[in-house]
């Protein structure tokens, strides 16, 4: 009886767990992504719809804090630009780029109004 538990716990159960952690994992990782289209634009419209203050000015272009982004999407469709792209559609050369931006020496962004013009 004992045994038969175990069999059906390692065999139907266990995976269901394993694969909601793998999905739920990589829901945590995914985030929005500001590429090229932004520079020399900085409109801030992204800015004005973001619940969790993700955005941080550079001097050409705005930057997304991926450790803040809870990949809402409300950003992407205000961006005039187009420049904001889900993780998974973004070159990885962007990518990199916001995530390795030195957040915390950089202005975070939290109304168009404080962008530097
Ligand atoms: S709306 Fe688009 S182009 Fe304008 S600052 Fe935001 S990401 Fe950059
Ligand atoms: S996806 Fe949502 S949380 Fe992430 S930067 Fe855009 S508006 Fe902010």
């Amino acid at each position: 009886m004992y045994f038969n538990k175990l069999i059906t716990y390692f065999f139907y159960i266990s995976p269901i767990f394993t694969l909601k952690i793998i999905i739920n994992t990589l829901k945590k990782i995914m985030t929005r992504v500001v590429t090229e289209a932004c520079k020399g634009k900085k409109h801030g419209d992204c800015v004005e719809v973001c619940p969790a203050d993700c955005f941080y000015e550079l001097d050409d272009m705005l930057v997304i804090n991926p450790d803040d982004c809870t990949d809402c999407s409300a950003c992407e469709s205000e961006c005039p630009e187009e420049a904001i792209l889900p993780d998974d559609e973004a070159p990885q050369e962007w990518i990199d780029f916001n995530a390795n931006a030195d957040f915390d020496n950089l202005k975070n962004i939290t109304d168009k109004d404080e962008i530097t013009r």
